[in-house]
């Protein structure tokens, strides 16, 4: 039989139970993310780690479900188009039946892709060791996101385990392709009822993340016009314009950064960075280029619409050719790479984010949100306005870098966290009578 936890501050025999449980698996968890981290799947193979964490669900008792992408579905998400081998790449989906279903699911969600490991050599280990050093595991992936995953799947097994009354089902999703586009979370969500709430399982340094701005992708171009170097003045060099183009979103980035206020926000070093990740100019050593392109990105608050931040960008170009007469002959070209993703937030005394600073509260006394600026599949389910929050072991800088790795505490404290917020997102529900009173999408 299982009891209802009580709301509030109090924390019931069974989460306690719970708790212990995950302390007394840490080991064994550890385990699990050191093989899961030790099956390469970088994105467009990861069929072999979605038959593990199927297997792994199977094995502990639970509902596994795949969930193959339809291709014609590529159809209605153009910036997923380059997908290949779907039927190789199922979606997994474990299933936490509860019994009691007055409550849409609730969902935590991780991608089983991991990015590519770049120059080999560079590592100290092989990539895909899965290497347990100094109470740390190795490898791609440990970071992002397969600590996560991991400390997701055991939470759901301690709440079963312990039987901790939920009025609704877990959903754990591991899913294909969200670090080139989040078609597995889409196809996932296609015509899917929606859910209560989403933990994304995300790296956050174990901060519980309620807020995340929004970046929207964009390619410059500059026309010149072609000389010998050794004759400059008679030609237009698009370097140099492109110069000047960089120097006037630089100046918009630092308009923008005067004028956008967010108590999260406000406490990074840029609150909405403009970062440049490629420049291209010229052919030739001995000719002025007469082309030159900047690829980059601009980031946006939680509350800012992408279209209005994208006028803005469209705005300073075109004031380039009030200094400039060569602008106003040869405007840069703008192109809008993608449809970019807009920026979430739910508030803190909202339900998800009350049970999941409260859990980290009591564990580890850490009281305060926190943002971040990169994208995630959380947009995805930010988009239909259902409450989503990111949580995770692992630093956001280890990811995507050379000799990756995550704490085994981190992970062990994750799977805590999560459990326990889950159990407190269902104490809410049952003190309102199971009522879904849940917070809307700010
Ligand atoms: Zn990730």
């Amino acid at each position: 039989m299982t009891d209802i936890p009580p709301a509030g501050g109090a924390v019931s025999e069974q989460e306690r139970a719970v708790t212990a449980a995950l302390e007394a698996s840490a080991e064994e968890l550890a385990r699990f993310v050191s093989d899961f981290v030790a099956i390469p799947s970088v994105s467009g193979s990861e069929g072999e780690a979605a038959a593990f964490v199927e297997d792994w669900l199977r094995r502990n008792g639970f509902d596994a479900e795949r969930q193959y992408i339809d291709p014609s579905a590529l159809e209605r998400w153009p910036e997923c188009a380059h997908e290949r081998d779907l039927d190789q790449r199922p979606n997994i989906v474990g299933r936490l039946r509860t019994g009691d279903r007055r409550l849409p699911d609730l969902v935590l969600n991780g991608h089983l892709d991991v990015v590519p490991v770049g120059d080999e050599s560079k590592w100290q280990r092989s990539p895909f060791s899965g290497a347990r050093v100094g109470g740390r595991i190795f490898g791609r992936g440990a970071t992002d996101m397969k600590g996560g995953l991991g400390a997701g799947l055991f939470a759901m097994r301690a709440l079963r385990d312990a039987g901790v009354a939920l009025p609704f089902d877990v959903q754990v999703q591991c899913v294909v392709a969200e670090e080139t586009g989040g078609l597995g979370t889409l196809s996932l969500m296609d015509g899917a009822p929606l859910p209560s709430a989403v933990i994304v399982l995300e790296p956050t340094a174990c901060r519980i993340v309620t807020a995340a701005g929004g970046a929207a992708p964009f390619t410059v171009g500059v026309a010149g016009r072609a000389a010998h170097v050794a004759t400059p003045w008679t030609g237009v060099s698009a370097f140099d314009k492109l110069v000047k183009v960089h120097e006037r979103l630089r100046r918009l980035e630092q308009e923008r950064e005067t004028t956008l206020d967010h108590p999260l926000f406000n406490q990074l070093p840029q609150k909405a960075p403009l970062s440049i990740g490629r420049v291209e100019a010229g052919d030739w050593r001995l000719t002025i280029p007469d082309e030159a392109w900047i690829y980059g990105r601009i980031g946006t608050l939680p509350s800012e619409d992408l279209d209005t931040v994208r006028a803005a960008v469209r705005r300073a170009l075109d004031e380039l050719g009030d200094q400039d007469d060569w602008f106003r002959t040869h405007p840069a070209s703008l192109t809008w790479d993608g449809p970019g993703f807009a920026g979430w937030e739910v508030p803190r005394d909202g339900d998800l984010a009350a049970s999941l600073l409260a859990a980290a509260a009591q564990l580890s006394g850490d009281t305060e949100p926190a943002c971040i600026t990169y994208g995630s599949d959380a947009s995805a389910f930010a988009r239909q306005s259902v409450p989503v929050a990111l949580f995770g072991p692992g630093d956001i800088q280890e990811a995507h870098v050379k000799d990756e790795s995550v704490a085994e505490a981190d992970v062990s404290y994750a799977s805590k966290v999560t459990a326990l917020a889950i159990s407190r997102f269902a104490a809410t529900a049952y003190a309102r009578g199971g009522v879904p009173a849940l917070e809307a999408q700010a």
